[in-house]
């Protein structure tokens, strides 16, 4: 947590919480998008239904839904409460890696460029069951340029080599149990392993326990609930960026205990 005056984190809050919700009404557009192959600029966003262009004053995230009370402004139907939720939720993300990260304020970037590339993926995951390419591979060059801006030589090395330990044992798991992960899901693990080790090892270490643990709980539930009969149908992705983020918001101090103790 940050060591400041107390309205100046709130001011702060706020300012990013905007940032992030703001943010959040991007990524429903990439989500919608990027598995479609369209551009994610052009055209500008218009009502599937009817097709008139939603208006500026009504495109602010979280409150045009709340004055639109869901629906199209032109023609009337239903507007998904998906919408305002992706954009509530991505802001209180950014609001809590900007507590979290608040005293080391350089490291901030990557960490609030790596929301928002989570933020995609989880959604396009859930949708579509893939993690495209398109967002996966430049992750890499983007957050490892972000991560070398505080300068931190031993981190960004650590990030390096937590990169390629994360991938590789998800390529083990790909190649020996074939079906139980893609190659998205050995591709996603390569960023999440460099965004956690740059904090330190216990963080890697829990978030990928975390994201293991997560994933197979819910795969577990949906088989139970019938609504998934093969592994294969229970995107992983959404869960190794869950347990990345806990771990990095807080649940990678239990790491660190956890490797101190081991080498006592
Ligand atoms: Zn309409």
């Amino acid at each position: 947590m940050i060591e400041a005056e107390l309205p100046v984190v709130v001011a702060m809050a706020i300012l990013v919480g905007v940032l992030g919700s703001a943010v959040g009404s991007f990524l429903n557009v990439v989500a919608h998008r990027v598995p479609r192959g369209l551009s994610v600029v052009n055209p500008p966003s218009a009502c599937p239904d009817c097709g008139t262009a939603i208006r500026s004053r009504h495109n602010l995230p979280v409150v045009g839904w709340l004055v639109l009370r869901g629906r199209c402004y032109d023609c009337g139907s239903a507007i998904s409460v998906r919408y305002p939720l992706v954009e509530a939720g991505v802001a209180v993300l950014f609001v809590l890696a900007a507590l979290r990260f608040g005293d080391e304020p350089r490291q901030l970037p990557a960490y609030l460029a790596f929301a928002g590339i989570a933020g995609a993926l989880a959604l396009i995951d859930l949708d579509v069951r893939r993690l495209p390419n398109s967002i996966v591979l430049p992750a890499y060059p983007v957050l490892g340029v972000l991560l070398a801006l505080p300068g931190d030589a031993s981190a960004l090395l650590r990030a390096a080599l937590g990169a390629a330990l994360l991938f590789a044992i998800y390529l083990v798991i790909a190649l020996v149990a074939v079906g139980a992960m893609g190659w998205g899901d050995v591709k996603l693990a390569g960023v999440i392993g460099g965004m956690t080790a740059y904090l330190s090892w216990g963080t890697l270490l829990s978030g990928a326990f975390l994201g293991f643990l997560l994933g197979a709980v819910a795969g577990l539930l949906l088989i139970a609930a019938r609504r998934a009969g093969r592994r294969s149908a229970v995107p992983f992705g959404p869960f190794m960026l869950l347990g990345a983020w806990a771990a990095l918001l807080g649940a990678g101090h239990l790491g660190d205990s956890y490797l101190a103790l081991l080498a006592r």
